[in-house]
């Protein structure tokens, strides 16, 4: 009973730490939003949001898994070793319009606030910058180099339309294609050429057909990056580019199987010659972890915030914070900034990551997530729990 007083008490003082980070924490975050850059050359935003972390106490490696812009902040030592995850990669043209400058600074706000639970359980606390969440999969790169390894936990919180602990994204697998065929003057000789834009064509249409017989929740859309040069000579090449999605491994395999036979077919229909490639980042679908979420949706409650643990409305897309998540026991919650109609990676949900609902969602995610690291450290049944629920899941 005492102890749980004393955690009560202990998570008041968190919500009063953040709150007297509120004009700190808003800045940091406004300062990303209006210096928005692409993944992998997040140079302005990494340098803050490091500066900041050392600033508080923590120990900073900057530039780690070979990537200049991924950093790993620690305080504590030991276990558990509990992570919540900064993304700070803006769209191109859109700026921030997924929210990620929010991300990154209730990341390194939730990680300082945590520290007086480190410093009374004992465990670390660490706040780790993954860049190029949206294309080329950073946290992909550190998964494969070990960067999530010695961890217990992960958490980080995503900036949405809805209040929800249990997010769902899909496996994802890109797949670029090419056709070779043979130019001809597309009047005088067209029966001397070969057609590659008619073999993309008949592909896309190949595709078109077979998506009224996936599943649900199964997603393939391209774009032809290369269609020919000239309207007057039969194209000798095509080029595009996909992305195939599904709810799981299995299925996707499935999939990808499926969408290679409708290329193979316009090959052979046209007699252009097909060449294709997976490209090496894969995103995994995204794992939740229910003990973790049923947590942290209890903090995220009592902060008044309304909502519902799993949403069947939630829409989905896919992240490489699944890969994490097949790694660890992780969770990526969604808080609400923005009406359910807007959204995200348009300019209505860029202004929402600038707006006074944006600094709310961004002070009740730093809350809720360094509400949780208290309940973790101060109760190791619990991580006992999440780790077996991992375990038996696998
Ligand atoms: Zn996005
Ligand atoms: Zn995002």
């Amino acid at each position: 009973m005492r102890e749980s007083l004393n955690i009560e008490k202990l998570k008041a003082s968190v919500i009063g730490e953040i709150d007297a980070r509120r004009h700190e924490l808003s800045e940091l975050s406004l300062k990303i939003h209006s210096n928005p850059e692409l993944g992998f050359q997040e140079v302005k935003a990494a340098t803050w949001l490091t500066r900041y972390l050392e600033e508080n106490g923590f120990s900073v490696q900057r530039g780690i898994c070979e990537l200049p812009t991924a950093f790993r902040g620690s305080y504590g030592q030991g276990k558990p070793a509990i992570a919540i995850l900064a993304e700070y990669d803006a769209l191109p043209n859109l700026g921030h319009a997924c929210g990620h400058n929010l991300i990154a600074a209730c990341a390194v706000g939730a990680a300082i606030a945590s520290k007086p639970a480190i410093n009374q359980f004992g465990g670390s606390i660490l706040a780790i910058g993954t860049p190029s969440e949206e294309k080329g999969g950073g946290k992909v790169i550190m998964a494969k180099k070990g960067a999530f390894d010695d961890l217990d936990i992960v958490m980080m919180v995503h900036p949405g339309v809805r209040n929800t602990a249990i997010t769902q994204s899909l496996a994802c697998q890109p797949l670029d294609v090419e056709f070779f065929g043979k130019a001809a003057h597309a009047a005088a000789h067209p029966e001397a050429g070969i057609n590659a834009l008619e073999a993309m064509i008949s592909s896309f249409a190949a595709i078109n057909s077979l998506r009224q017989h996936i599943k649900d929740k199964a997603r393939i859309h391209g774009i032809i990056t290369d269609g020919g040069e000239a309207a007057n000579v039969v194209p000798a090449h095509s080029a595009a580019s996909f992305l195939l999605r599904a709810e799981d491994d299995a299925y996707l395999d499935k999939l990808k199987q499926k969408v290679i036979n409708c290329f193979i077919g316009a090959a052979t229909a046209s007699g252009a010659q097909l060449e294709y490639r997976w490209e090496e980042i894969y995103y995994a679908p995204l794992r939740n972890n229910i003990t973790l979420a049923r947590l942290f949706w209890q903090n995220m409650q009592s902060l008044g915030r309304r909502g519902q643990l799993f949403n069947k409305k939630n829409s989905f897309g896919s992240t490489d914070m699944g890969n994490v998540s097949q790694l660890v026991p992780s969770i990526q919650p969604l808080i609400a900034i923005a009406p359910a109609r807007v959204s995200t990676h348009s300019p209505q949900f860029a202004s929402a990551a600038a707006s006074e609902a944006g600094v709310r969602g961004l002070i009740d995610a730093a809350k809720a997530l360094a509400m949780t690291v208290f309940d973790l450290v101060a109760n190791p049944d619990i991580v006992t729990k999440v780790k077996k629920e991992f375990r038996q899941e696998k």
